[in-house]
C-alpha cells in the first residue's frame, strides 16, 4: 500500500529524514517508536503530502505521490497536537472528518456517536472544545481522524496525554476496530508497551534513519545494536 523510498527531508543542513526505506502492506499496523527529535513526525508528514521530500519517494499504491496534495492522497493524520476546530463543538469536529469523504446526514450522526462511545466520551458530541481536558481533546481528535475511514490512517502519539487504563482499554479496541474495518496503520508512539500491544510490526528510529524493523518480538528478543537495545531499555 505504501512505500518509501530513499526518503529525504532537510532543515537547513540536517537531515531530519535521511534516506528512508520502508514498505507497509494493506491492513498492517506498523508502530514507529525512537527518540525526541529523530524524525517520527516528519516522516508522517512526509507521507501524508504535509512535508515535500528533497529526495527519494513516497508511493501510495505504487504511484508516486510526487506534487500530490494532501487531501487527494486519501490518507488521514492525527497530528501530536490535535489542532482540533476550536470554534465547532466535539460532534462537529468528528462530523468533520466524515463529512471530508461524503458520509450521508444519517451515517455521519450515526458515526459520531459509535466513535464518541468508542473513545469513552459517550453524549458529548454538543459540548465545546475548549471545556474538554487535554486528553479528551485528544481522545476527540482520535474520534475524528477515524471518521472518514481512510485506507491509510497515520496516527501521532494518539494516546500520549491518556492514563495507563484506558490506554491500554483504547489499544485493545483500536486494534479489534482497525481489523474490522481493514485499516492500514503507522502510528507514532514514545509508549513500547502500547507499540508492542497494537503493532504487527515496530520500526525503531534514530536520527532520521530506521535503525531496526521487525515484529515487536523480534526487536525485543533481538535488538539489533547497541542503540535499540538501550532504547528499549536493557541496560546491557
Ligand atoms: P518527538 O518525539 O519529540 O515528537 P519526532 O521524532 O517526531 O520527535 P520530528 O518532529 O520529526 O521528531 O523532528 C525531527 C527533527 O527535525 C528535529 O530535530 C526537529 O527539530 C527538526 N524539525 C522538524 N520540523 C522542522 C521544521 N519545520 N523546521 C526546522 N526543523 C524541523
Ligand atoms: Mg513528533
Amino acid at each position: 500500500l505504501l512505500s518509501l523510498e530513499g526518503a529525504t527531508v532537510r532543515f537547513g543542513g540536517w537531515a531530519a529524514l535521511d534516506g528512508v526505506d520502508l514498505d507497509v502492506a494493506e491492513h498492517e499496523i506498523v508502530c514507529v517508536l525512537g527518540p525526541s527529535g529523530s524524525g517520527k513526525s516528519t516522516l508522517l508528514r512526509a507521507v501524508a503530502g504535509l512535508q515535500p521530500l528533497d529526495g527519494g519517494r513516497v508511493l501510495l499504491d505504487g504511484r508516486d505521490q510526487a506534487g500530490v496534495p494532501a487531501h487527494k492522497r486519501g490518507v488521514g493524520l492525527m497530528f501530536q497536537d490535535h489542532q482540533l476546530f476550536p470554534q465547532r463543538d466535539v460532534g462537529g469536529n468528528v462530523a468533520f472528518g466524515a463529512r471530508m469523504h461524503g458520509a450521508s446526514k444519517g451515517e455521519q450522526t450515526e458515526r459520531v456517536r459509535e466513535l464518541l462511545d468508542l473513545v469513552g466520551l459517550p453524549g458529548a458530541a454538543r459540548r465545546a472544545v475548549a471545556s474538554l481536558s487535554g486528553g479528551e481533546q485528544q481522545r476527540v481528535a482520535l474520534a475524528r481522524a477515524l471518521a472518514p475511514r481512510p485506507r491509510l490512517l497515520m496516527l501521532d502519539e494518539p494516546l500520549g496525554q491518556l492514563d495507563r487504563s484506558l490506554r491500554e482499554r483504547l489499544v485493545v479496541e483500536l486494534r479489534e476496530l482497525f481489523g474490522r474495518l481493514g485499516t492500514t496503520v503507522l502510528a507514532v508512539t514514545h509508549d513500547q508497551g502500547e507499540a508492542f500491544a497494537l503493532a504487527d510490526r515496530v520500526v525503531v528510529m534514530r536520527d532520521g534513519r530506521i535503525a531496526q524493523t521487525g515484529t515487536p518480538l523480534q526487536v525485543w528478543q533481538r535488538p539489533v545494536d547497541e542503540f535499540v537495545a538501550r532504547f528499549l531499555g536493557f541496560e546491557n
